[in-house]
């Protein structure tokens, strides 16, 4: 899919940025490293991409930020996502959602980089069925009280402050879903320990018990489901610009590798059937690419096409899987020891299939969008 000069222009630009200023990375950066990025991409306008220049950040549209999370993750997987969680990921919520004091009060402090937002949705006993979380907040005058728990928040160990979905009504229904904002520290809110899932992430798990939380952070409550997923929409396709990213990194790698390393006299590049697995693999990243492009595009025109999300993200996360697989195979040991990061890609991409929704959830979606008829996934 052709892109502008100027859509050309920020994916230059993040390219560039990230040659000079970040570290081909290995894996996720924590401590030190993490916080020595943020302040560079927080210097560069990257910690605001699609929020408000009013609140320090660059107003660009979320088809430009997916390209500029590509080109970051390309170079450093770590610092491309601090950059779509703070801007078109989980900050959005409060730039969609939120009220002038919250955008006033936490926006600014987001693209400065001293402030960090996770999102709290997946629970122990909703992860698909999400319309089936528990976690409740219960209207006490000028306070609401939080309890209930949440499961795999990514960077929670990081985060000063969460959007938590919860149960604003009983009802029973999906209308009583809204979200609220809970900040580190709160009177009954705690974080639980550092898990480390598959690529070496960091997440943890979220306990409310009788946490009571200011009424001034409410972000949404009636009806707000619907909204709370057109923003998630924003998380998603940063998820899929990051998993491209990662996967051109593991492909560009296997470029470099397959024209330097000899086997039988000559460059294995020379032989016919190494040629036909790059072939394919770059047909599938081009495919790939065009698909999220298509999605990041429709979006970014305000015209959100919830198939074109779904259709990318199948196809990117298989796609991802299958392209980093032969990257491995082209690198031979190499590719599977750990002192080279082919196997991180990997086990980096992998995730596409399950965070941001699970696939077969996307392919239940777009089922019942072709067919024209509503699966109940209870009956
Ligand atoms: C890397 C990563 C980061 C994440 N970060 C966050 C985060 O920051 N915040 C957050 O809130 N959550 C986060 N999650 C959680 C994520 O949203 C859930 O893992 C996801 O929604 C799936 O829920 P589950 O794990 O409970 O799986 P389940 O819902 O239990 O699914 C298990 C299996 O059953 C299948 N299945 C379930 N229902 C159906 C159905 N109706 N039809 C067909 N198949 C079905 C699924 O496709 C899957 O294969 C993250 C997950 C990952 C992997």
């Amino acid at each position: 899919m052709a892109i502008t000069e100027a859509q050309q222009n920020w994916k230059d630009v993040a390219r560039d940025f990230a040659k000079q200023k970040l570290e081909p990375a290995t894996g996720w950066l924590e401590g030190e490293e993490f916080w020595s990025n943020a302040k560079k991409l927080a210097d560069h306008g990257f910690l605001g991409l699609t929020l408000p220049e009013e609140y320090g950040g660059m107003n660009l549209d979320l088809f430009e930020a997916a390209l500029i999370i590509e080109e970051l993750c390309r170079v450093c997987p770590t610092s491309g996502r601090h950059a779509y969680h703070a801007s078109m990921g989980i900050s959005s919520f409060i730039n969609h959602l939120g009220n002038e004091e919250q955008k006033q009060k936490y926006l600014p402090q987001v693209t400065s980089g001293k402030l960090f937002v996770a999102l709290g949705m997946s629970e122990p006993e909703a992860g698909s069925a999400a319309t089936d979380m528990t976690t409740t907040a219960v209207d006490e005058g000028d306070h609401y009280r939080l309890n209930g728990s949440k499961v795999f928040i990514s960077d929670a160990h990081l985060a000063d402050l969460f959007v938590v979905y919860a149960r604003f009504g009983n009802s029973g229904r999906t209308s009583d879903i809204g979200a609220i904002l809970v900040e580190r520290g709160t009177p009954g809110f705690t974080i639980g320990p550092n898990e480390e899932n598959m690529s070496g992430e960091i997440q943890c798990a979220l306990y409310f018990e009788d946490a009571i939380v200011p009424k001034e952070n409410v972000l949404v409550t009636d009806n707000a489901f619907k909204k709370l997923m057109g923003v998630y929409n924003g998380v998603r396709l940063g998820f899929l610009a990051q998993t491209l990213g990662i996967t051109q990194a593991a492909f560009d790698r296997t470029m470099d590798h397959v024209k330097q390393r000899k086997q039988f006299g000559k460059d294995i590049a020379e032989f016919q059937g190494v040629q036909w697995m790059i072939s394919d693999m770059y047909v599938e990243l081009e495919a790939a690419r065009t698909l999220l492009y298509r999605a990041a595009e429709a979006a970014a025109d305000n015209k959100p096409d919830k198939n074109a999300v779904s259709v990318a993200k199948i196809f990117v996360a298989d796609a991802s899987q299958r392209i980093t697989d032969t990257c491995i195979q082209l690198h031979g040991g190499y590719g599977y020891s750990k002192q080279y990061p082919l196997e991180w890609y990997y086990r980096c991409v992998r995730a596409a299939s399950i965070a941001g929704g699970t696939l077969q959830v996307h392919k239940t979606m777009l089922a019942s969008d072709v067919l024209e008829r509503r699966f109940d996934q209870r009956k």
